[in-house]
């Protein structure tokens, strides 16, 4: 059983802001910032990783495009376009989505921080990701 597959067969519903044959985008539930929505596709992977890179790139052009319109049609000052893969990264909801988050000030609802961290050597860590 999958939350969005059932948004999807409009087994429960939700408030559309976007829809073509491969993607559907909604209002996030719990709008975090005004306007915040959901891109997804509409055939079910867990996530970015998993997905195939079609899937991934018709969630991506349609997450760009909404982004440009929500920016606009809010008045938002940026936009944060992003996805969470794997519970320890913040995903709580197993089938891919890409959040869409109009920025209005630093104060508004959501704190994206880097923390300052432990120095790395470079050189061993480029080793490492590019395995
Ligand atoms: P994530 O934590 O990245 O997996 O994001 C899942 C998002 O789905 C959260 O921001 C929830 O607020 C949102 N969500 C969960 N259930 C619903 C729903 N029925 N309709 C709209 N958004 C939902
Ligand atoms: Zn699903």
């Amino acid at each position: 059983m999958c939350i969005f597959c059932d948004i999807i067969d409009r087994k429960i519903p939700s408030s559309v802001v976007y829809e073509d044959e491969n993607v559907l985008a909604i209002l996030d539930i719990s709008q975090v910032t005004k306007g915040h929505t959901l891109v997804m596709p509409k055939k079910h992977f867990r996530n970015i990783i998993e997905a195939d890179e079609e899937t991934v790139l018709q969630c991506v052009s349609t997450a760009k495009k909404l982004a440009a319109q929500i920016v606009k049609n809010t008045g938002a000052a940026g936009v944060n376009v992003l996805t969470n893969c794997g519970e320890a990264a913040g995903q709580s909801v197993d089938h891919l989505h890409f959040h869409i988050i109009p920025r209005y000030d630093e104060n508004d609802a959501i704190v994206l921080k880097f923390n300052e961290s432990e120095k790395q050597d470079l050189d061993e860590v480029l080793k490492l990701v590019k395995g």
